[in-house]
């Protein structure tokens, strides 16, 4: 059989630039997916944005790209390096290096930025006469790429293409682009499935001409065709629904590996879980709380956003506080939710720690020494904190929603409640704790978690499956 060929389109990958969970896949699928099959022939086209800095790198010029979209000429230029057996371009241009950050607050620089992007990643391919069999697009920025398959704008280069659009934060749909794809020449789309407002914004046009669409855990699949979650496209999912996939996202088990880790204090593993409490002591120092390896240590590792649910556990730590435990909270982000959490440490300076900042090396700190790890978020497409807790022996208490419904298991791997609810989040913390003080049942949790299988290639081999069956079916 012919190699399979995948184009990756993403606006951020790992090692390159990352600001969120999509950095993460977009830098280790590609990987993960050609380890597994060394026949797949993977292409990852980025953004060249102005913060990536690839002077370490040994990277080759490629032609520039020459294109027009509705009579306006642009050029690029794409700058290539190999990394893990996967090619990966960087595409350079004018609507690029004109915005500072990767995400601006300014929606038209961004849908210019991006529209430009796409169409010379996909020139660009076009000029090296490589004809991807799948384009896989990830999010808003490069939604529109599977419209510009599907309604034949770049002609028949891509008629045999089939496309996957993967959502990993519905939330942002890239509303606000309709007069950058009115200049690119992409006039709103006829359907429909689509509500009025999504015919000419880049997420539901790039979702509607996908031949598969992918969300990260197999429960958010389902939730975004639902009313609560579905962000107004709940009836076009709904309509969609068989082509709907979820697929778990991986942690990169080398990075995230207590035996190895050389920023705690003392290393663990499954087989020697005892120096775990070492960790425990030297983080209460570490942050100023009582030293005591007998308490039941709650921690939660966070972007303070709504949808984390922060709020939640703040109340509920209020609802408990005449027991024991102490709580620490790391995370920067929304100013108001950052203040409830100065507010109780200031409250209970003896059991809680609010730690206002991003600090990667402090976070393994924490999931090396807390008990458990608490994520009542109000969604989550999957949830990276949860997997690295429990690769940490660290426990999650959980809200049963998205990728952490996929992930925990009841009572086996974590603690899970219902509700976004601080009653129901105090009760399962409760629930927890006196599990904690049955020393070897709280073993045989540990133990349970450190056993999960949350490699990449797990995800990798259901991706490439799904490849498969897009090929099978055809066009
Ligand atoms: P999301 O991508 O929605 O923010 P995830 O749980 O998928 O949530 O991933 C969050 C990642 O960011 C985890 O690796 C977590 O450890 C890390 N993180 C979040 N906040 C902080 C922080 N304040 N300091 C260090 N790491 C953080």
């Amino acid at each position: 059989m012919a190699p399979i060929k995948v184009l990756f389109l993403a606006s951020e990958a790992e090692p390159f630039i990352k600001i969120g969970g999509l950095g993460d896949v977009a830098g280790s699928l590609p990987i993960a997916l050609r380890a597994l099959d060394a026949q797949l022939e993977i292409h990852l086209v980025l953004p060249h944005h102005t913060r990536i800095d690839l002077s370490s790198y040994s990277t080759q010029s490629e032609p520039p790209v020459k294109f027009s979209a509705n009579n306006v000429k642009y050029v690029a230029q794409p700058l290539s390096l190999v990394s893990g057996d996967v090619k990966i371009t960087f595409i350079s241009g004018e609507p690029i290096s004109a915005c500072e950050k990767v995400y601006s607050t300014d929606i038209l620089k961004d849908a210019d930025k991006f529209t430009f992007f796409v169409f010379a990643a996909m020139y660009h391919c076009q000029n090296q006469g490589w004809r991807p069999d799948v384009l896989f697009a990830n999010d808003w920025h490069t939604a529109i790429s599977t419209h510009i398959v599907k309604h034949n704008l770049m002609g028949s280069f891509w008629s045999k293409t089939r496309t996957i659009l993967a959502i990993h934060n519905l939330a942002y749909m890239g509303a606000g682009s309709e007069p950058v794809l009115s200049k690119y020449g992409i006039e709103p789309v006829e359907s429909d499935l689509l509500p009025w407002w999504g015919k000419h914004v880049p997420l539901p046009m790039g979702a509607l001409a996908a031949d598969k669409i992918v969300t990260v855990s197999p429960t958010y699949a389902k939730e975004i065709q639902s009313e609560e979650f579905g962000c107004g496209l709940d009836p076009f999912f709904q309509a969609r629904s068989n082509d709907i996939v979820g697929i778990v996202n991986g942690i990169d088990l080398q990075m995230w590996d207590p035996s190895t880790d050389q920023h705690i204090l003392a290393r663990f593993s499954a087989n020697e879980l005892k120096a775990k409490s070492d960790n425990k002591v030297a983080l209460q120092q570490l942050v100023g709380l009582p030293e005591d390896p007998s308490v039941p240590l709650l921690a939660m590792v966070t972007r303070m956003d709504q949808q984390k649910g922060v709020d939640l556990l703040v109340h509920a730590a209020n609802l408990l506080v005449d027991e024991q435990f102490q709580l620490i909270i790391l995370g920067t982000g929304n100013p108001e939710i950052e203040k409830e959490c100065l507010q109780l440490q200031s409250a209970f300076p003896q059991k809680v720690r609010a730690l206002i900042k991003f600090d990667s090396i402090l976070s393994r700190k924490v999931y090396a020494g807390a008990d458990m790890i608490t994520m009542p978020s109000r969604y989550e497409p999957c949830g990276i904190a949860q997997m690295i807790s429990m690769r940490y022996g660290s426990i999650p208490i959980a809200r049963s929603t998205g990728g952490l419904k996929d992930t925990i298991h009841e009572g086996e791997t974590g603690f899970l409640f219902e509700k976004a609810d601080p009653i129901q989040l105090a009760e399962c913390i409760r629930k927890a704790k006196r599990t904690f003080a049955k020393r070897s049942a709280w073993n045989k949790i540990q133990l349970t978690c450190m056993a999960e299988d949350f490699s990449w290639n797990r995800s990798a081999v259901q991706y490439l499956s799904l490849f498969q069956e897009l090929l099978r079916e055809g066009k």
